[in-house]
């Protein structure tokens, strides 16, 4: 079943270890007993050294930020050589009339904090609740991602040329088209003369807006994971 199998790409949070926590003992076990057999790549929608550094700098190519960044890790010197780190400039006025249209529309108007938030790439944060919102009123907030989804096409529709997806607990994160978890493994796959079916996927965030979606939808092999805990378990066949 994985013959054809060179590469296992993995998303982090959610899949590898509880969101931005370390990874633990027996999920680093399994990472290593895979790191035998396959090429192993991590694809996060975080920075490559906020995921190099949560893994506990565990030896790994990274793909960052929905494949803005690209780091690969450095036999010699343990650490990552970034050799992609791209950005795109904002129109902030647009991004702020967006924002605000789609907070008038769905009732949103009320939010503690700035009304969107810029990362220095060029993606954005559209946070339904602001910047500076309650850490436990955003936990409390959507854990069903019900509220979102509601909308979220017409998230969509608003932000055009962004990619957009139902992110952390309480907002939308987009990054500049045509940035997403599937044009940044096509891309890898491209500069390494792999095919698609050469790469098994893991992810666990592949349901509506989700910012493994892109993934699942699209010809790559995938193995979904819906409890980080089960990784180990859930990889054990790749490696019988
Ligand atoms: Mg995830």
């Amino acid at each position: 079943m994985y013959k054809n199998i060179k590469l296992i790409a993995m998303d982090l949070d959610g899949t590898l270890t509880q969101h931005k926590q370390p990874l633990e003992p027996a999920h680093h076990e399994a990472l290593v007993a895979l790191s035998k057999k396959y090429k192993l790549l991590m694809a996060g929608a975080g920075q490559v050294m906020r995921v190099f550094n949560q893994l506990g700098q565990f030896p790994i190519d990274i793909i960052g930020n929905y494949g803005l960044q690209y780091g690969k890790y450095n036999t010699e010197t343990k650490t990552i050589d970034i050799l992609r780190d791209d950005s795109f400039p904002v129109d902030q006025e647009e991004a702020e009339r967006r924002v605000t249209m789609l907070r008038e529309k769905y009732g949103y108007t009320d939010f503690t904090g700035d009304n969107v938030e810029y990362h220095p790439s060029g993606c954005l944060t559209f946070p339904l609740l602001g910047t500076k919102a309650n850490p436990a009123d955003k936990l409390a907030f959507d854990p069903d991602r019900k509220k979102r989804r509601a909308f979220y096409q017409d998230v969509v529709e608003t932000f055009h040329d962004y990619n957009v997806f139902v992110g952390g607990s309480s907002s939308f994160d987009m990054s500049p088209k045509p940035y997403n978890k599937y044009y940044a493994l096509d891309l890898y796959c491209k500069e390494m003369g792999l095919k698609h079916e050469n790469v098994l996927y893991i992810g666990d965030d592949y349901g509506l807006g989700g910012n493994d979606e892109s993934v699942y939808l699209s010809d790559f092999p995938y193995l979904t994971i819906d409890d980080y805990r089960d990784f180990p378990k859930l990889v054990q066949p790749l490696l019988d």
